[in-house]
């Protein structure tokens, strides 16, 4: 059930690696969701690494779940792939918390952004398409730059769980992304945010300095605000537009 009997064998870090997914959309994950389910996350973690090797990325923008997989990866395997999309409309705290997470990590990490500049968007769409349409903004800025650089990739580990939002609440470990036509790991699928934020302190992680100053989830700084209720970590995002999600996780 771990991978395929004829993948080759390669090295990264201090991980060995398998190749070649043996998982598509008929796969069924139920079974290895329940082998994951109460064991320790580097047991996932390791498990991504070895089955899909150099094809297998996180994808974060640096939130606090993202960087507990980000802490664990990156002392699983030095020289982990990690993928970020800058929509150019981001906080200068979380351009800073990047560059923090560069100087302490041994990551490669890759930053993806729009083809279309601000100026340029504001040209051919509107001005502050945000406003008016952010299910578009986000799909220029967000989905389409995320889809183009998984298009290389045979699974992604996400920093998303189930607690965060109510779109959320039956996310699995691991399942197939037909959306992306890979696999997407969950793996704190079933972690709660104390848990998150009790590894982040005890642990000395960085993380965005904006949610000492209220915000829940972070996001671009048109969209994103801080919240009067800290457990409820996406009301800050879209507010009054009724948007809860940018698209890259769910459909909008
Ligand atoms: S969060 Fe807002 S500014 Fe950022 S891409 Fe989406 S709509 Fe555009």
């Amino acid at each position: 059930m771990i991978g395929p009997d004829s993948a080759t064998h390669l090295t990264q870090g201090n991980i060995t690696l398998l190749s070649a997914s043996p998982f598509s959309a008929e796969t069924d994950f139920s079974e290895i969701n329940h082998y994951f389910a109460e064991r320790p996350l580097n047991d996932l973690l390791a498990w991504s690494l070895v089955t899909f090797g150099s094809k297998v990325a996180l994808v974060t923008s640096f939130g606090p779940t993202g960087m507990v997989v980000l802490d664990h990866l990156a002392k699983l395997n030095p020289g982990v792939k990690v993928i970020t999309v800058d929509t150019d409309f981001l906080f200068e705290e979380t351009y800073a918390l990047r560059e923090r997470v560069q100087r302490r990590y041994p990551i490669q990490l890759e930053i993806r952004k729009s083809t279309l500049t601000p100026a340029v968007q504001a040209q051919l769409y509107q001005p502050q398409l945000w406003q008016v349409n952010p299910d578009l903004c986000c799909h220029l800025r967000k989905v389409m730059p995320l889809a183009e650089v998984l298009q290389g990739y045979e699974a992604w580990l996400t920093g998303l769980r189930r607690d965060q939002a109510s779109t959320r609440t039956d996310l699995p470990l691991l399942a197939w992304d037909a959306k992306h036509n890979l696999v997407k790991i969950n793996p704190l699928a079933n972690w709660t945010r104390g848990q998150v934020w009790s590894y982040l302190l005890e642990n000395d992680v960085p993380y965005n300095h904006l949610h000492d100053l209220g915000y829940g989830s972070i996001g671009c700084t048109h969209c994103t605000r801080p919240t009067s209720d800290p457990a409820d970590e996406r009301a800050g995002r879209w507010q009054g537009r009724g948007k809860v999600e940018c698209g890259i996780h769910y459909s909008v």
